[in-house]
């Protein structure tokens, strides 16, 4: 039984005092991130705590490393920021540019405006390239802006952008950055571990992951590779980084052959992200891209039995995050409760330029199973006749059952 708020008395009571341990609810988290955490990363987690010099902990380390540089596809350096995906975001920006120093980000959604924010209090310099949400930035547009500003240090752009459910080819653009002798940097908060990626074929300087989304353990760390050229670019700065706390330099002192004191490791993250990894490989990288691929297809055809569409193209569809359009006048808000209340479904709202229009349904490591799709489309069933939109009732999850049953491989249960 779950402990509810009242038991606890009210926390708008002015003589709330919590004195009790507190149950939280059991959800189906169907959203943007964080998903489900695996129950043996959440064990790994309650070992005991050792310290962070301890010779013991530096074998979970290179454990962490080795597993790392297997997911990244990479034989150069990884490493885990203490900090939700942001921080591996803010450190490669504040470690790889300088105030003064010009930037052109790729933004196709919302979490390209925040690179920009962090460019902005860095004292950087913006140049932006845009495309629509649902579109990826046009390569010719970018390869304009390098020409156009030879004095680029740093090209960014999202792989696997959240907010507007799109997958981007990376490869092209990091090839037009090097080009043109800039830095090349991406996020893969929500592919790594779930699409393929690969960090040396395709050139990356720096790449920032999220414990939280394809990787079935909890939110506060962020894997990361940086290429040998990236470090050389950090030692050979003018200025030291703004951030000490978030110093890629410092951080790799402290992961490298010499363990340099930089500050506590979170070591409870670090056992649950090491558990993490040996789910990633017990399962082989490349079938849990491929169940990340059949899951979302099997959603996708439960949603078109539905008559839902999508408002991204088809070819940039992201297996991990599907934006679902709403019909006219159905209120997201009232969906979204819906499910959270009677079936304890959480889903995604929409953000941006997809505020109010649509939801979006997140498939991602230990959440992505086919069981999850199953409930989903079952509950949207009886919910969007209720609200006033009426759907053909039992085909959704046919659909669904159907696109699995048609493949012959077997999609992992996890
Ligand atoms: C979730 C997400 C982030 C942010 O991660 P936090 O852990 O919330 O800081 C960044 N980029 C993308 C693409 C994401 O999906």
């Amino acid at each position: 039984m779950t402990t509810t708020q009242s038991e606890n008395g009210k926390p708008s009571d002015p003589n709330y005092l919590a004195t009790r341990s507190r149950s939280v609810p059991r959800r189906l988290i169907l959203g943007p991130g964080p998903s489900s955490a695996s129950p043996r990363v959440l064990r790994a987690m309650s070992q005991p705590i050792i310290g962070y010099l301890d010779p013991a902990y530096f074998e979970i380390l290179a454990d962490v490393q080795s597993m790392l540089a297997k997911v990244f596809i990479t034989e150069q350096t990884t490493m885990a920021v203490a900090g939700a995906g942001s921080a591996g975001m803010e450190a490669g920006l504040s470690s790889l540019l300088e105030h003064g120093d010009k930037a052109i980000i790729c933004v196709n959604g919302f979490f390209c405006e925040r690179q920009i924010l962090m460019c902005e209090r860095l004292g950087v310099e913006v140049v932006r390239v845009d495309a629509p949400y649902g579109k990826t930035v046009d390569p010719q547009l970018l390869e304009d802006a390098l020409k156009a500003n030879p004095d680029t240090k740093l090209v960014s752009a999202i792989h696997a952008e959240t907010s507007a459910g799109v997958l981007q080819d990376i490869g092209i653009l990091s090839g037009l950055a090097h080009d043109h002798g800039a830095l090349f940097m991406t996020d893969v908060v929500t592919s790594l571990a779930g699409t393929p990626f690969e960090f040396d074929a395709w050139e990356i300087d720096y790449a920032y992951g999220g414990s939280q989304k394809c990787f079935a353990a909890p939110p506060g760390i962020s894997p990361v590779a940086i290429s040998d050229r990236g470090l050389e670019h950090i030692r050979n700065r003018k200025t030291l980084p703004s951030s000490w706390y978030l110093d890629l330099n410092l951080i790799a002192d402290y992961w490298g052959p010499n363990h340099v004191h930089h500050h506590t490791s979170p070591v409870s993250m670090i056992y649950g992200l090491r558990e993490a990894l040996v789910l990633v490989h017990e399962e082989g990288l490349e079938t849990r891209w491929m169940r990340h691929e059949k899951v979302a297809q099997a959603l996708r055809a439960g949603l078109e039995a539905l008559h839902l569409d999508s408002p991204v193209s088809p070819e940039h569809r992201l297996n991990q995050l599907t934006v679902v359009s709403l019909p006219e006048g159905l209120d997201d808000g009232e969906l979204r409760s819906a499910l959270l209340n009677e079936y304890s479904i959480e889903v995604g709202r929409g953000l941006g330029q997809f505020a109010g229009k649509v939801i979006r349904v997140g498939l991602m490591g230990e959440s992505c199973v086919p069981a999850n799709v199953f409930a989903l489309l079952s509950a949207l069933e009886r919910i969007l006749p209720r609200l006033g939109y009426e759907v053909p009732r039992g085909e959704a999850v046919a659909a669904a059952s159907q696109t699995l049953a048609e493949d012959p491989s077997p999609v992992a249960v996890i």
